[in-house]
């Protein structure tokens, strides 16, 4: 079999949005996954819509995904003269030619055929004409009138339109430019694609490239396309339904592989697994297992997986992340052990980066802040007796040793007579702020007896001037 060569071909007229990420993912994938090749390239022929913008914007989705591509990126911009090569080859072979029916005249057949009640559709006037080049000639390719146009879709099965159904197209406009469809269709020929998977708003543009493929005497590519991506209400996705644009989800704290893992799973499946590694993907992604329905975008599905990934990554790999969420609370911290210890702790608790660094904010400041509620109901006078017990217990014990710690809040139970929530409760709004955290002994021992001790202290003097 040849090499699989794949392609995502974006139009930059805004940012990389999740349907365009799933089908460069689903690209991807393919070719990773059958050791093939993908390209990128950039349809930027709409000249009002397409921005540079949009183009540094899909490549920073990419990149975030960390989606790689082994040749590209082109632009069809610069591409004319190809596109101009190919025409003039489709005109030489008599597949096509010169039409200098005028606008005016073409909307008016256009509205008799409508008032007919018949499908507005070019009458190949100058079809048999052989015209030569004359100003303001458009060229049109010479379809089929009978017969049907068919292709095998990997998704849909085989896809069947009439001849009669298609019109004699137009490839180059007056001014010589390329239509869409002969600059994608000349595109992936010169690119070697062999695999086309995309979204299936693009079936009706189907036969006529497949018509393209015959007229330049090209094996047609595999096509698999695949059903949009939908919001809860089944409309198809878009802002109202929140962030559509993957580059958000990275500023709200979506790991890549998690948004990757989601993606995937949006319209694919592998029995009934939901965690993948990217590396598990690249192995075990199939076109055959592309499902028929259209996937529902769930947000809430989305941040459960981020947790998963959360959990499932590497410390060293999370750090930097962790570290760019900190700054932007204004903390500086720095990779390292204890850094690490800190995730460790957070880990299992957090649905975002963004929830990782807003719950390690205790770890790294100066000053505790307690919030109202849980001051109101742990930091008061019957408080001060265990804490300052603990205070004094701390002083002989080695708090990097997490049983020690512990044994430090027995002997507290035991000389106070206090049940453990009556200890660990204030001692944990001293230390932390909140009433919800990590487990209390393994944060003493992470923040360390100056701490921690400096800390319970500030807790008392707060009591007391509460109750001045
Ligand atoms: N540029 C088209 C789009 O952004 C894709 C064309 C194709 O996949 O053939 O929808």
């Amino acid at each position: 079999m040849d090499k699989i060569i794949t392609r995502f071909p974006p139009s930059p007229t805004g940012a990389l949005h999740i349907g365009g990420a799933r089908t460069a993912l689903f690209n991807w994938l393919y070719a990773r996954r059958m050791g093939g090749a993908f390209v990128l390239r950039l349809e930027d022929t709409d000249k009002v819509r397409s921005t540079q913008e949009s183009v540094d914007a899909i490549f920073q989705g990419l990149e975030w995904l960390g989606i790689d591509w082994d040749e590209g990126p082109f632009y069809q911009s610069k591409r004319t003269e190809i596109y101009q090569e190919y025409i003039q080859k489709l005109l030489d072979s008599g597949n096509a030619y010169y039409c200098t029916c005028s606008p005016e005249t073409l909307d008016e057949k256009r509205k008799a055929a409508m008032a007919r009640g018949d499908k507005p559709k070019y009458d190949g006037t100058c079809r048999e004409k052989g015209l030569t080049n004359a100003d303001n000639a458009v060229v049109r390719l010479k379809a089929p009138l009978t017969g049907k146009t068919v292709f095998e879709d990997k998704v849909k099965g085989t896809i069947a339109f009439d001849n009669q159904e298609l019109d004699d197209l137009i490839i180059a406009r007056s001014d010589g430019s390329p239509t869409y469809h002969l600059a994608v269709v000349v595109d992936d020929i010169t690119m070697g694609i062999n695999t086309i998977i995309r979204g299936d708003d693009h079936v009706s543009n189907t036969p006529r490239q497949v018509l393209l493929y015959n007229a330049l005497d090209y094996p047609v590519p595999i096509f698999a396309h695949v059903p949009m991506v939908l919001g809860a209400d089944k409309k198809r996705l878009s802002k109202r339904h929140g962030a559509t644009s993957v580059i958000e989800y990275k500023h709200m704290g979506i790991l890549p592989q998690a948004m990757i893992n989601y993606l995937a799973r949006l319209g694919w499946s592998h029995g009934d697994q939901e965690f993948f590694t990217v590396d598990e993907l690249k192995d075990v992604f199939s076109l055959e297992n592309i499902g028929k329905s259209a996937g529902v975008f769930d947000p809430a599905r989305l941040l459960d997986l981020n947790a998963d990934h959360i959990r499932a990554a590497a410390d060293k790999d999370l750090a930097p992340i962790f570290i760019e969420q900190l700054a932007k609370l204004g903390i500086q911290a720095e990779d390292g052990e204890y850094l690490y210890q800190v995730m460790e702790t957070l880990k299992p608790r957090a649905k975002t980066m963004v929830e990782l660094a807003e719950k390690a904010l205790f770890y790294y400041q100066d000053t505790i802040e307690y919030d109202p509620k849980a001051a109101q109901k742990c930091l008061i006078p019957e408080a001060i007796r265990p804490l300052e017990a603990l205070i004094e217990k701390l002083d002989s014990v080695d708090v990097s040793d997490e049983k020690q710690v512990e044994n430090a809040f027995v002997q507290v139970m035991e000389s106070t007579g206090l049940k453990l929530g009556k200890i660990a409760q204030p001692v944990r709004v001293a230390l932390t702020g909140q009433t919800a955290s990590p487990g209390i002994f393994e944060i003493v021992q992470i923040l360390g007896k100056a701490k921690v001790t400096a800390r319970l202290r500030a807790a008392m003097d707060y009591i007391r001037t509460q109750n001045a």
